[in-house]
């Protein structure tokens, strides 16, 4: 399935004379939205070829990748279980209540069970606890992961001829897709929305495997994170707001919303040269909205925020 791929007007561009385009990976799929869809696909293929009929996988109460997770696998008729980090009582938050909605069985654990969800030993435990069952890291992001994303490029280069890509880094697997399948043809920046240091480039590289270091075409931009994960000021909620305003695209301020500022702030230092075409893709995530308005973190007027299961 391709996603679209549309040209974005506004004054700051024109002036500058450089063109802009979004992939709209959030429309990909209605309910599986972006760059969570590209990274689920070939592991569920693999858990199919494998005869598995259990997918367990780890994220956050408001986490995109649980509430992908959980429709991936009802339409995929595979039985789901999300180790969430935190209490009971987020069960009937936004994303934990169309989780469960979709039949995913969910397990709460303390922060320091969460903390062991890359640990070997505990994992092996899990393994031998659930044989039937697939492990899918937090996030999705594994080297399957990577084949997913591979498609992004493959498109683009049906769609337009670009000079730079950019997109949100969380933990690293869709910018490292990217890279992978893009193999230095063009500029991909990738926005840290948290707040980090050498980390994310690490774990990038350890997802593009031994052949890591022949990748050369490609940065993580750190100064763009707002505060740290989740986190961003009065300011840059307005600013995203207009853009939204402006573009007619629904945007959040976790992902997506955090590399339009970092664009429109790296116009603003001339970064990119007269006349550079940039693509932006949109990773989705507008599913995080509904939580954020629960907990009053958004005024839900103002931003798009999609609907509440209503069961
Ligand atoms: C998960 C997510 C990301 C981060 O992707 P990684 O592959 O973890 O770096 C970016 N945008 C949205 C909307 C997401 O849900």
């Amino acid at each position: 399935m391709t996603s679209i791929l549309s040209a974005i007007k506004h004054p700051v561009f024109e002036q500058k004379e450089l063109n802009v385009f979004i992939k709209r990976d959030d429309l990909i799929h209605p309910i599986i939205s972006g760059n969570k869809w590209r990274k689920l696909k070939h592991n569920l293929l693999q858990a199919k070829a494998e005869n598995k009929n259990t997918i367990i996988s780890f994220g956050g109460a408001f986490s995109n990748h649980i509430h992908a997770l959980a429709y991936a696998c009802k339409i995929n008729d595979l039985n789901c279980i999300g180790i969430i980090r935190g209490e009971q009582q987020y069960q009937n938050n936004f994303t934990l209540s169309w989780a469960k909605h979709w039949g995913m069985q969910l397990k709460f654990v303390d922060r320091k069970t969460y903390k062991l969800r890359n640990d070997e030993n505990y994992l092996q435990a899990l393994q031998q606890q659930y044989p039937q069952a697939m492990i899918v890291p937090e996030g999705g992001s594994n080297t399957l992961a990577l084949e997913g994303v591979a498609e992004v490029i493959t498109e683009l280069l049906q769609q337009v001829n670009y000079d730079y890509l950019l997109t949100p880094v969380g933990s690293g697997g869709t910018l490292a897709g990217l890279i992978k399948a893009d193999s230095n043809q063009h500029k991909i920046l990738g926005i840290a929305v948290l707040k980090q240091d050498g980390y994310l480039k690490d774990e990038v590289n350890k997802l593009l495997g031994t052949e890591h270091s022949k990748f050369n075409n490609w940065q993580i931009m750190n100064d763009f994170h707002r505060g740290g994960y989740g986190k961003y000021k009065t300011e840059d909620a307005s600013r995203i707001l207009d853009f939204i305003n402006t573009s007619g695209i629904p945007f959040e301020p976790v992902y997506s919303g955090k590399m339009i500022l970092a664009l429109l702030d790296l116009i603003t230092q001339d970064y990119f040269p007269k006349g550079a075409t940039i693509v932006l893709l949109h990773t989705g995530g507008i599913q995080g909205l509904g939580g954020m308005a629960e907990r009053g973190l958004i005024d839900a007027s103002l931003w798009p925020v999609p609907n509440r299961v209503d069961i």
